[in-house]
């Protein structure tokens, strides 16, 4: 139909790098875990949309709120009251741990909240430097690009004042395997007494690294990153554009598992359910000096995105969906275990819930990633109608995300034609 050479035609230059398969997928159709191409064939979509499809593609529930939103005002600009985006904002801050006097300031994507959540920091603690993690991804708008350490994506032009430091990767980061959060720990002191001015706005930590490869944070790293990063006047700022919403299967919040309660949140991708919505949210006295000057996003809180939004939260807390991506999750990781000690190309399998990930290696010793065998598992998979992402700063992994209803039946599948794919190696 066309869609294809129009694409080719008609996209720039980077946004073409990403078209994932050798020959192209138009896709149609979406519900739930799934999705439907141009010819009929139906998809298990593990990468969710790039982890926008929390509860699933056109879940019903979302659709009827969002349409009926639209038909009634579509969209009402902030400064003005509207009941949705104030109950969503109220719905939000209800999920949060108990204590400080949470308050949200809505925008549209992911990295304009990074931006907001450093501007926020930078104001409220009156210090520039910023700290971030080697392996992080936290958007592309340029400040987001400053604290993105995977240089694969960081262009000319980005602000300064950010230190990067080492990720505690537990598989392949510089302390070795399994090494805890210790050293790590030791490593932002060093970089905070060697790097900055001593006086720091903040730290951003995503609670499981997304593009990184599914990095998850080891026990104690999250906690003790806050502490020290308090210590030297800055905040804690929590990315849970990936991790958040109950994906990690424990917890509706990634921070959560190690009980660190950061200073500023930063949500998008599945509060949405794929309408483009983003919330920054923190404690009131933090919000507070930055009303000294003007900011705000014109479609921040738009009505429509925030039906979805609350609909969402809806769908979360009565379908047991948190539940689900623990026992599914669970299930996955031990069929991808069972994978990596049949198939040699993989070194690593991890993940938390529905957060996880395959890392292909040419050497298990050497830990070389295996970018090429990576590329043609996921060609590969596309035969078994699975949609999967490289990811990973050597794109090298095989990252897992689906909308958190993927069920037990969909994880044999799964497992069947990731088996098919890599024993069809040569
Ligand atoms: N933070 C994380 C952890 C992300 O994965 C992303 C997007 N992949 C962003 C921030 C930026 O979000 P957006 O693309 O909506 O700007």
């Amino acid at each position: 139909d066309g869609t294809a050479r129009r694409r080719d035609t008609y996209y720039a230059a980077t946004l073409k790098k990403f078209v994932p398969f050798r020959d192209p997928i138009v896709f149609k159709k979406g519900s739930m875990q799934y999705l439907w191409d141009a010819e009929d064939n139906k998809y298990i979509d593990l990468l969710g949309m790039n982890v926008c499809i929390s509860v699933g593609h056109s879940h019903p529930t979302v659709v009827k709120a969002a349409q009926a939103q639209a038909a009634d005002l579509t969209h009402c600009t902030t400064m003005f009251y509207h009941p949705v985006p104030a109950h969503l904002a109220e719905e939000l801050a209800a999920t949060l741990p108990k204590g400080p006097e949470w308050v949200v300031h809505f925008c549209n994507s992911g990295s304009e909240a990074i931006d907001l959540a450093m501007t926020i920091a930078r104001t409220h603690t009156g210090n520039l430097d910023l700290l971030a993690l080697r392996t992080a991804y936290h958007g592309p708008t340029a400040a987001a690009q400053s604290v993105t350490g995977i240089s694969g994506w960081r262009h000319p032009g980005m602000p300064g004042n950010v230190a990067i430091i080492p990720e505690p990767n537990q598989y392949r980061g510089i302390f070795g395997e399994n090494a805890g959060a210790a050293p790590y720990l030791d490593e932002i002191e060093r970089t905070i007494a060697t790097a900055t001015t001593g006086r720091v706005a903040g730290m951003l930590v995503e609670s499981v690294q997304g593009y990184g490869g599914i990095v998850a944070m080891p026990e104690g790293y999250m906690s003790g990153a806050a502490e020290r990063v308090r210590a030297a006047g800055g905040l804690y700022i929590a990315d849970e554009v990936q991790s958040g919403f109950g994906r990690t299967g424990d917890h509706m919040w990634g921070f959560e598992a190690d009980g660190v309660i950061p200073d500023i949140i930063v949500m998008a991708k599945g509060i949405g359910n794929g309408f483009p919505l983003a919330a920054v949210v923190t404690k009131r006295e933090i919000a507070e000096p930055m009303a000294e000057k003007f900011l705000f996003h014109t479609y921040g809180a738009n009505p429509t995105c925030c039906a979805a939004g609350r609909a969402v939260l809806q769908v979360i807390r009565e379908d047991n969906v948190q539940e689900n991506a623990r026992i599914v999750g669970a299930e996955l990781l031990k069929r991808l275990e069972d994978l990596k000690s049949k198939h040699k190309a993989i070194g690593d399998v991890r993940g938390r819930g529905l957060m996880l990930a395959i890392e292909m290696v040419k050497d298990h010793k050497t830990k070389e990633p295996d970018r090429e065998t990576t590329a043609a598992v996921f060609e590969a998979c596309r035969e078994s109608r699975l949609i999967l992402s490289k990811s990973g700063p050597n794109q090298s992994v095989l990252r897992m995300v689906p909308p958190m209803c993927l069920s037990l039946d969909d994880v044999d599948e799964v497992a069947e034609g990731l088996d098919r794919a890599f024993s069809g190696l040569g």
